[in-house]
């Protein structure tokens, strides 16, 4: 009694998962994302130097000196490296940081965060969800409601401003 009845997911057989596992596997993409991934000279083509710097080698741009920083134009920030919705404009804030601030993203979905150890501090750092750019980092000091600063670098963002798509 009691002992737990091991079945494969309803109305699917073991063999038939096994076989859509190969055939997603075999079709050369990561099963169930549709992560965007490129080499590290794809990427370098692709990419300004400076873009490059952020968003694969994790650098953070000077403060104050992002294209970004002090923009007020309404519209939506997109990743830099795969062109996904990351931010919009009316969530962004003048912290004062020198880099654009933002309180939330568009989908928590679309960043992904983790805990970054360097530079002598623990910080979190954000990511973008479909390809792994470096974003930025995330602080719990921001304005209400959320209390969340997301502190991202220009560099990381392409603004495509409402209106741009007639
Ligand atoms: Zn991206």
């Amino acid at each position: 009694m009691g002992r737990p009845k091991v079945r494969p997911a309803d109305g699917i057989g073991v063999g038939v998962m096994v076989g859509l596992l190969k055939a997603a596997l075999t079709q050369g993409g990561t099963i169930m994302t549709n992560k965007i991934q490129k080499t590290d000279s794809e990427w370098r083509e692709a990419l300004t130097p400076q873009q490059y710097e952020v968003t694969r080698c994790a650098a953070t741009e000077g403060a104050f000196t992002g294209a970004y920083c002090d923009t007020k134009t309404a519209g939506t920030y997109r990743c830099i490296c795969c062109g996904a919705e990351l931010f919009r404009s009316d969530k962004k804030f003048d912290s004062g940081s020198g880099w654009p601030s933002f309180t939330e993203a568009v989908d928590n979905e679309r960043v992904r965060t983790k805990t970054d150890m360097t530079a002598g501090m623990q910080r979190v750092e954000v990511i973008c969800a479909d390809c792994d750019a470096h974003l930025g980092h995330v602080f719990p000091d921001g304005p209400a409601p959320t209390n969340m600063r997301y502190c991202i670098n220009s560099a990381a963002l392409d603004l495509d401003c409402d209106g741009d798509d007639e």
